[in-house]
């Protein structure tokens, strides 16, 4: 029997494990769970951590499960990969393993005014004025302002500080720590790549920066150990996994370039999962943006591999859009449900539907920009308003794609993309219109997961999963071409363009 590889997929909307091959890059078993969220004031985003924590046990106890029916013994899995959603902020106490509050999702929009109070102590009120250190600009969006509403406003935080038994971790360090035995000696670090998207990290000496702690006045001894993206970190110390190594951790925009194998400079990748997020590979330097995009570390794959970076466009609302239309308006009991509303109709008759739910992220980083729909006739329904919002998916894409090609001066020839809504067809086709450029979808949509697997069986001492150029295996793909002409989509575009300057300034 080939070696197996394994990953923790702990997205926003729901948590996945997965057991790959690693010879083929094969799923053979696979589980998940949805994750609720809960919105306990206007503009909060929480999750349970042990919630999260449940689900990663039941993800992998009912896989094993699978696997034993399958006939295929999990001793042959050889090691696990975490990957998770990003900047998602938790603090929790080392002495009794219990979380201090709720994890704060990278979507909560709670600390607008901690960041207008750190802007206004920038130098000239700049919001980039750590982008040199960090690559980011200073948003709600990132862990540090969370982290730091956190030590202002929960006193059990406060007080587990004081005591130091307080740690801090994004998903990726929660489920980590857990695993590897908790308050029984549980492993506290975090890799590269999701330490780079917590504001605290800087991405050129790659360790935590003390001038960057104290601007969010942040105690350092809280922070996890930086380690790669790819080696032991620790072992399973329950579960049905007792033993396997844990050797693989990447941000999930990070482990999909890795999955869609976008390992050379000028490679990029765009998931559409709760947000949307193109990550184009910039090699071994980091590239500052001129167009509102992000500089992140992609990945380091080994303790003694270089450091990859990628330039970044996020956009804080795609699925979850689909998500608002089920859950808020009912207007869909299924996010697949979607595409058979839109097809129906085929057009959105004229409607333009902006979701800044959370403000709008890449290339305007406007938190108080708010959602609007605009265009609205009494011919239009519900399936014109679903139509609106695939197409607003299709649109904020566009809008960091067109950046990114203006900051790096080579455009892309194609999109390589994944995710959740990926599995909707009538998206890519709308996807390839707008963007008047054909977009390529893998046809097995778990490459997030896949990413973690490979980090995780290519770590020194597993060895059971090969990075080399000529031995990544082949994953098979399909591509959706434009059949709309440019003159058309570019007069939606406009139109688009037109909504958003709406939606960021609805108040005046
Ligand atoms: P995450 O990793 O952020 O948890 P996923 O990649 O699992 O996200 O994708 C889930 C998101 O995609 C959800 O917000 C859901 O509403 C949306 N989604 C899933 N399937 C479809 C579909 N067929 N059409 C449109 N949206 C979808």
């Amino acid at each position: 029997m080939d070696p197996l590889v394994a990953a923790i997929d702990q997205g926003t909307s729901s948590t996945r494990f997965l057991v790959f091959n690693a010879k083929t890059a094969e799923v053979i078993s696979h589980y998940q769970v949805e994750i609720n969220q809960s919105f306990p004031k206007e503009g909060w985003v929480e999750e349970d951590p042990k919630e999260i924590m449940q689900s990663v046990y039941e993800c992998m106890e009912r896989t094993c499960e699978k696997l034993c029916q399958l006939n295929i013994d999990i001793s042959n899995i050889k090691a696990v990969g975490v990957t998770n959603q990003r900047e998602t902020t938790l603090v929790w106490d080392k002495e009794t393993g219990e979380p201090l509050y709720n994890a704060i999702v990278w979507l909560d929009l709670r600390t607008q005014s901690t960041v207008e109070r750190l802007i206004n102590k920038a130098p000239g009120r700049n919001k980039n004025h750590l982008k040199h250190k960090t690559g980011l600009p200073i948003s709600t969006y990132f862990s540090a302002v969370k982290l730091r509403w956190l030590l202002d406003n929960v006193d059990e935080v406060k007080q587990a500080v004081l005591s130091e038994r307080a740690l801090f971790g994004t998903v990726d360090s929660w489920i980590i720590w857990c695993l590897t035995g908790g308050r029984n000696g549980g492993v506290h670090c975090t890799d590269v790549s999701n330490a780079s998207r917590t504001m605290l990290f800087n991405i050129h000496t790659m360790d935590w920066d003390p001038e960057l702690c104290r601007y969010f006045d942040v105690p350092m001894e809280i922070l996890p150990r930086v380690k790669s993206s790819s080696e032991i970190y620790g072992c399973m110390k329950s579960s049905s996994l007792v033993g396997v190594p844990i050797s693989g951790c990447l941000g999930d925009q990070s482990a999909a370039l890795v999955g869609q194998m976008c390992f050379r400079e000028g490679q990029a990748k765009n998931t559409y999962g709760t947000g949307c997020f193109l990550l184009r590979n910039t090699g071994t330097k980091p590239v500052m943006s001129d167009h509102g995009l992000l500089t992140t570390v992609a990945y380091k794959l080994g303790k003694d591999e270089p450091a990859c970076y990628a330039l970044e466009g996020s956009v804080a609302i795609a699925g979850a859009v689909v998500r608002w239309l089920k859950d808020n308006m009912g207007i869909v009991q299924s996010s697949s449900e979607i595409e058979k509303l839109a097809a129906a109709v085929g057009t959105s008759y004229g409607c333009y539907f902006v979701p800044a739910f959370s403000g709008l992220y890449a290339p305007y980083w406007e938190p108080s920009a708010r959602g609007i729909i605009c265009g609205l006739t009494q011919f239009t329904n519900r399936n014109h308003l679903a139509f609106a919002a695939l197409e607003a998916v299709c649109f904020q894409t566009r809008e960091i794609l067109d950046a990114m090609n203006q900051d790096s001066g080579i455009p892309l020839t194609q999109l390589q993309v994944d995710g959740g809504m990926t599995s909707n067809r009538l998206l890519m086709q709308l996807q390839a219109d707008i963007l008047c450029m054909p977009v390529v979808r893998p046809t097995m949509s778990e490459t997030t997961a896949l990413g973690a697997a490979m980090a995780a069986g290519a770590a020194e001492g597993v060895d059971v999963w090969s990075l080399s150029p000529g031995q990544l295996p082949h994953v098979m793909s399909e591509k959706y071409e434009p059949q709309i002409n440019s003159d058309e989509s570019e007069f939606r575009f406009a139109r688009w363009k037109k909504a958003v300057q709406k939606a960021m300034n609805w108040e005046t």
